[in-house]
This record gives structure tokens, C-alpha cells and sequence, in this order.
């Protein structure tokens, strides 16, 4: 029945691909190519997950980078009403957590803690739910699939917003900080924690994750993105498939602006 739907749909609003824009699919075979590759380390590329306490960054893998096709589509899906593309995010993130590297750091004795990062209120209000929250759940869905104990918990929260263009210099400052809380102190308590999100940029929201967490004994021990903004200047193959040594330059290699000034995430 869901496939009539779509097709019924599809009589009045013609579907594209999310990411090029080829017709009558949501998502097409040459733009899966991107998000198919082998997962990557990525913690490298987000200078603000170091929180300069001593402790190095937890593990961040992503699925690839994030330019071209996936780019556009995380746009869309994001802001655009493209909810149909959740369940392409939720396979590739699920596909990064199982791959034999990444699943055999996140099994452990006691069950993981999948955690969304926080959206705002705002944000959830516009896009109509808790989108990253959706791929946390399919994220412990797969884990517990492959046999990593795992259960999703909304153990996060963002603090309220505060429009940073009526304060001082002081305030706009302190507003520069992303204001994350924890809300079930209890289930945290000595915890596992991989955190989930969308795009990894600066790690700003990351690494105020990780205070929140670990104000309450928890221990982030990783985390999974579908996509990473590269460094400034990296040059990132956004077409073919997993380049051997990583996303070096290659024929199809395209240039990189920055990104992340205007997204802190
Ligand atoms: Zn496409």
C-alpha cells in the first residue's frame, strides 16, 4: 500500500533525487555511491571537540564527507520536507556502526546508551520532529541487530536560546557556548555513550555533549555522523565510491570551500 501511495503521490508532486535531481526516485543509484563507503574517522577534521582537558576526543566515524549529492539531500531532508530520505540516512548510519572496526569498539559488557544530539525546540518545531533523535533510534535498532547490546535514550536536552543580538558583549560571548543538558541523570550514571548526529562540523555541539555527559558520570566513548565537513582546503572525492587510502584527491576530486564558519555543529 505504501508503494501506491507514492505512486499516487507522485502523480501530483513528481518525486526527484534528493541529491542531483534525477527524476522519479528519491535517491538515486549513483548518489547511494557516495554514502556507501567505508566508514571514516573523522574526529580530526572538528577542532572544537577537544574540550583541552587532557583527554583526547572521543572516536567520531562518518560515512563520508559531506559534499555534493549528500550535502544537498542533508539540506533537504534538514529544511527542504524531504522526510522520505530518513530512511536512507538510517541505513547508512546503521551500515557505519556495523561495519566489523566500529561495531567491535562499541561492544562492551553493559548495553550502549544511544544518544541524539539535541535539537532546539525551535528546530524540531520547523522541521515537524526530532529528526536526529529518529536516526539515534534506528542507529541502537541496528546495533541491537548485530548483536551490540544497545537501547536508544533522549538523555539530552538544548538550553533555551537566547537572541544574542539584544545582549552585550559579555552575553554574546557566553551564547557562543551551545548550552546542552542532561535530563535523566539516573540512566546515565556510569553509562556508554555513542552519540548520533547528522553532520559533524566544528564539533562545538559534540563537545558540549560530552561536558553534559560526563557532569553526570556518563562516558561518551563515540561517535557516528552520516557526514563530516572537510578541512578547510582538504580536496574530497564527492562522486565515486571509497577511495583506497581515504578521500585523497582523484580524478572526480572536487574543491572544498568552508562550512563550517556558519554551521558551529
Ligand atoms: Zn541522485
Amino acid at each position: 500500500m505504501p508503494g501506491l501511495l507514492a505512486q499516487l503521490c507522485g502523480l501530483v508532486l513528481p518525486v526527484r533525487c534528493a541529491g542531483c535531481g534525477a527524476p522519479d526516485e528519491a535517491w538515486c543509484a549513483s548518489c547511494s555511491q557516495q554514502l556507501g563507503r567505508v566508514p571514516q574517522r573523522c574526529e580530526h577534521r572538528a577542532g572544537r571537540l577537544d574540550l583541552l582537558d587532557g583527554h583526547a576526543p572521543a572516536p567520531v566515524w562518518c560515512a563520508t564527507p559531506f559534499v555534493g549529492p549528500v550535502r544537498r539531500a542533508v539540506s533537504a531532508w534538514k529544511d527542504g520536507g524531504r522526510a522520505d530520505l530518513h530512511p536512507v540516512f538510517a541505513r547508512a548510519l546503521v551500515a557505519v556502526v556495523v561495519a566489523p572496526d566500529v561495531r567491535g569498539f562499541l561492544a562492551g559488557p553493559d548495553p550502549l546508551i544511544v544518544v541524539g544530539v539535541p535539537t532546539s525546540g525551535a528546530a524540531r518545531r520547523r522541521r515537524g520532529g526530532d529528526l536526529v533523535g529518529d536516526l539515534a533510534a534506528a542507529v541502537a535498532a541496528g546495533l541491537v541487530e548485530g548483536g551490540v547490546a544497545a537501547r536508544r535514550v533522549t538523555a539530552l536536552r538544548r538550553g533555551r536560546d537566547v537572541d544574542s543580538t539584544a545582549l552585550g558583549a559579555r552575553a554574546r560571548g557566553r551564547r557562543l557556548r551551545v548550552d546542552v543538558r542532561p535530563t535523566v541523570r539516573h540512566l546515565l550514571i556510569g553509562s556508554r555513550v555513542l552519540l548520533v548526529d547528522d553532520v559533524l562540523t566544528t564539533g562545538a555541539t559534540f563537545a558540549a555533549c560530552r561536558r553534559a555527559l560526563e557532569e553526570v558520570g556518563a562516558q561518551l566513548v563515540a561517535g557516528v555522523v552520516l557526514a563530516s565537513t572537510p578541512s578547510p582546503g582538504e580536496v574530497v572525492d564527492a562522486t565515486a565510491g571509497t577511495p583506497p587510502g581515504g578521500w585523497s584527491a582523484g580524478p572526480r576530486a572536487a574543491s572544498v570551500e568552508s562550512w563550517s564558519r556558519s554551521h558551529p555543529g
